[in-house]
């Protein structure tokens, strides 16, 4: 198959990323696609999530597990659901329901379960079964106020899902290599962390907006694909800015969320108490991270 399959400029929607690679003439990458073709792309922003190829290509680590997860879902509520337009989290049982709302009938909701499920023929068989799912949330938000318990029992099905929890440590971002040549990653595929904030995906625009104002900055005119220097050179010192503005943000953020996932799942007082005081010792304050100004474009 060759290269030249998709000319320049080609927008390939459904189609998954198979592999990347880079073209020995050009240096640019080539991205084989799941119906077979290839792209040659210019740059290649890989915002493919948790389980990202171009990070696999950029050598990045794989993510790690957390020992928790979450269940996920949608509730619609035909006559309007009265929420205030917050984010509420609710503690107890072990678990942690956050509750966000989307519009004035349809609400985001999510139950953190430490330690859960540890048992893998448990495990095999929930994740596929919205009911077993729907039906170990309720359980678990047992004790909630009436008004989760009702969420959860109304939620659309479809929407319902049960997920593993993932994250880079923070040393790993630290020190991993997130750019080779005009490849880079933004988002989860960058920085997987658990939802212990509510942070990954505003990390995520974050990244967005560092990236952007970053090759704007950078980048005066077309990019040609034969040329070794000009416009290639200022994207990639682009992406190395922009790498270099985001590490730290992100190294704080996933120790923080890592460390706060911790002390939610610990069961035993004397253990929760000692990682607060070591959330207050190494963040000093723990909204901190809800004040960073990522800048302009
Ligand atoms: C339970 C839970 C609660 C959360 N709550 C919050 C919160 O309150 N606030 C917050 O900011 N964040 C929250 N997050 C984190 C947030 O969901 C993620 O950080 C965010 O979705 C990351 O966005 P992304 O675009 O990087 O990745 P994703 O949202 O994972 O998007 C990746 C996209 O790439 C596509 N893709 C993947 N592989 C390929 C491939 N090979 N080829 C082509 N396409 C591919 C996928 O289909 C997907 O569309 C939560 C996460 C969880 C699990």
């Amino acid at each position: 198959m060759l290269a030249e399959d998709l000319p320049h400029g080609t927008i390939r929607f459904g189609c998954q990323l198979l592999s990347v690679e880079l073209d020995h003439f050009t240096n640019f990458p080539t991205l084989l696609l799941s119906d077979g073709r290839k792209l040659k792309a210019k740059i290649l922003i890989g915002c493919d999530g948790a389980s990202s190829v171009v990070a696999e290509f950029l050598k990045i680590k794989p993510k790690k597990v957390f020992p928790a997860c979450a269940v996920r879902a949608l509730t619609y509520y035909p006559n309007s659901h009265g929420f205030a337009p917050e984010f509420v989290r609710t503690h107890g049982n072990n678990a942690v329901c956050g509750r966000s709302i989307i519009n004035e009938n349809l609400v985001f909701w999510f139950i953190l379960l430490p330690g859960y499920p540890q048992d893998s023929e448990l495990e095999s068989d929930i994740f596929k079964n919205p009911e077993r799912i729907k039906q170990m949330a309720l359980e678990k938000t047992s004790s909630f106020p009436k008004e989760t318990i009702e969420m959860i029992k109304d939620c659309d099905m479809t929407s319902l899902s049960l997920t593993h929890l993932w994250y880079r440590p923070a040393w790993e971002i630290l020190l991993g290599t997130f750019r080779k040549g005009t490849v880079t990653v933004a988002g989860d595929s960058m920085h997987v962390m658990g939802p212990f904030l509510g942070q990954g995906g505003s990390a995520a625009m974050e990244d967005a907006i560092a990236l952007a104002r970053c090759l704007a900055h950078k980048i005066h005119g077309e990019i040609g694909l034969e040329g070794k220097e000009g416009p290639r050179k200022e994207v990639e010192e682009a992406m190395e800015l922009y790498v270099k503005e985001r590490r730290m943000r992100l190294v704080r953020l996933s120790a923080q969320a890592y460390v706060t996932g911790l002390m939610l799942g610990s069961a035993s007082m004397i253990r929760k108490l000692l990682l607060l005081a070591l959330i207050i010792v190494l963040f000093q304050d723990p909204l901190h991270h809800t004040r960073y100004d990522c800048g302009r474009l």
